[in-house]
């Protein structure tokens, strides 16, 4: 990646005094559900709101998404917020079904980011696309692998770029659901200082308590932005349910942090 100072323009022309935020559920469950947490965030720092509409999960059986339906709802989110919106992603016909249906932000999960043919695949799907595409870490630390995704994206004419740090899965025994591993992050910083980095502190932590001190960490660590899971009712969420912090929580903890930017 050459010019990379480009890579960031989307983010410098949003003008932002505080971090990027991105917020709003692990899952769209249903219409009401969206709608009720898209409007308990719309007068917050958030700026961008989240659903999950195609959800890849470890062990089939579970619940996979809404799917093409929940497009629908972040129409409506628009329409009735203000707020802009993004889904996560996974191969091709979930680009054009996002791009067709007007999400402003695409967002690559970590079991995709690991593919290097499905990653391809994505590229050539969002070919020129001005649409902003954000590629999760892979779930194994690997930074070159990241990397290497994010450049397929770069090379297929793909600008609005950035990246999201969620930890990376373990075997050993750890307070984190995912380890952050930090000094990937920073490697990742040094290798391209211009590509926006956004920390996702739910995945990292897989727990509510700790969600707070991780945003902090990141925000210390100069990442331009946080992506927290956000509903109004965590405990009986379909997915991700321990890691989910309410819409007043997600204020409050937008209010506490610190936020402290290098200024050059
Ligand atoms: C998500 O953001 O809900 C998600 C599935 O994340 P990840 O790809 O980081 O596991
Ligand atoms: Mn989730």
């Amino acid at each position: 990646m050459k010019n990379t100072k480009e890579l960031r323009t989307w983010l410098d022309d949003m003008k932002l005094d505080h971090p990027l935020v991105i917020a709003g559920p692990c899952s769209a469950e249903t219409e009401e559900q969206v709608l009720k947490i898209a409007h308990e965030l719309k007068d917050s720092d958030v700026n961008y709101f989240r659903a999950g509409i195609w959800k890849p999960r470890t062990r089939p059986g579970m619940f996979e998404g809404v799917g093409e339906l929940g497009l629908r709802w972040l129409k409506k989110v628009k329409e009735q917020t203000g707020m802009k919106t993004c889904t996560e992603v996974a191969n091709a016909a979930h680009c054009k079904l996002a791009i067709d249906n007007d999400v402003d932000l695409l967002w690559i999960g970590a079991r995709t980011a690991v593919s290097p043919f499905i990653m391809q695949e994505i590229a050539d799907a969002l070919h020129g696309t001005d649409k902003i595409v954000l590629v999760k870490n892979p779930i194994n630390p690997d930074l070159a692998l990241w990397l290497g995704g994010i450049e397929r994206l770069y090379t297929a004419d793909i600008k609005n770029l950035g990246a999201i740090h969620r930890g990376f899965s373990t075997y050993e025994k750890s307070k984190y659901r995912n380890v952050p591993e930090w000094q990937i992050a920073i490697e990742f910083q040094n290798r391209f200082p211009d590509l926006p980095l956004i920390c996702d502190p739910s995945h990292i932590t897989g727990n509510r308590e700790m969600i707070f001190d991780v945003s902090q960490t990141a925000l210390d660590l100069n990442f331009d932005g946080l992506m927290i899971e956000t509903h109004f009712d965590p405990d009986n969420a379909w997915s991700d349910a321990a890691q989910q912090v309410t819409p007043t929580k997600l204020k409050q903890i937008m209010q506490d942090l610190k936020i402290r930017k290098e200024t050059n």
